[in-house]
């Protein structure tokens, strides 16, 4: 008999202290939940899966502000340990790094998929090192991933370049793509999305809006093309107090339920 597949577990982590621009993605989590649950929409993931009763929720984590990450980790790592699948609904996205900790325990050969406009790869930012903008360049130090794949990037600078080469990020830029032959992986795979990565027409609740990004359909492309064992994902940077009539909301809970469909059927 087939080992019992863990069962996904959303985890809200309304954090946004490490925001360097503006906050507000500390209000994400509920939001998209809701946009999860509204009845415009069913519950069938394009795949073809049902993901209406395939997931807990576990609801949103009570974070001190002076212990958030370790926090954050601990959570994480009990939902592992406990034999389930956490997809965290953020929140900025400096929590990818304490996400990632927690994972790499469990999996240490850990392939990224990050899906943003940014690289994150900055050393420190204004002088926070765990900025928003500097998740993966701590991830990549630390040696919690044996890959990281980023698509839709379009504010490569110098920098950032020479991080990406240091740590071997795999960078494929916004005018590069489609990408999809670069997604046929062998797993653990780690899904981290940050909703940035999208065109701001079709998203525009984020902190930093970048024009000519995905469009939500080209986002769920590279999405379904993901191939080998999916075993947890992010989706971060949705900021409310940008938003137009809970679009982006919606855009999430798109997103998230197709993340759910691969994650439910992913060997
Ligand atoms: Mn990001
Ligand atoms: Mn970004």
């Amino acid at each position: 008999m087939a080992a019992q597949k863990p069962q996904p577990t959303l985890i809200g982590v309304p954090f946004d202290a490490h925001s360097s621009y503006l906050r507000g993605a500390a209000a994400a989590p509920p939001l998209i939940r809701e946009a999860l649950r509204c009845q415009a929409s069913n519950t069938w993931a394009e795949t073809g899966v049902d993901v209406g009763s395939a997931f807990i929720d576990a609801g949103d984590l009570s974070l001190p502000a002076d212990s958030a990450f370790s926090v954050i980790e601990n959570a994480v790592a009990e939902v592992l340990d406990d034999g389930r699948l956490p997809l965290c609904l953020g929140g900025d996205h400096s929590i990818t790094y304490p996400i990632v900790r927690a994972f790499s325990r469990h999996f240490p050969d850990l392939v990224i998929v990050d899906f943003d406009a940014h690289p994150d790869l900055y050393s420190e930012f204004e002088g926070d090192r765990f900025s928003h903008a500097c998740p993966f360049a701590r991830i990549m130090e630390e040696g919690l991933a044996r890959r990281l794949i980023q698509l839709g990037i379009r504010t490569m600078n110098d920098h950032q370049r020479q991080q990406a080469e240091r740590f071997g990020a795999e960078v494929v830029e916004m005018k590069n793509l489609p990408a999809l032959d670069r997604l046929k992986l062998s797993g653990p795979v780690y899904i981290s999305f940050d909703m940035d990565v999208l065109d701001p027409a079709f998203a525009p609740g984020v902190s930093h809006r970048e024009p000519g990004g995905m469009s939500v359909r080209e986002a769920i492309a590279h999405l379904h093309a993901i191939t080998g064992k999916i075993v947890g994902a992010d989706l971060v940077e949705y900021n409310p107090a940008q938003d137009v009539s809970n679009l982006t909301a919606t855009v999430g809970a798109k997103l998230m339920k197709e993340i759910l469909g691969k994650v439910i059927v992913s060997e």
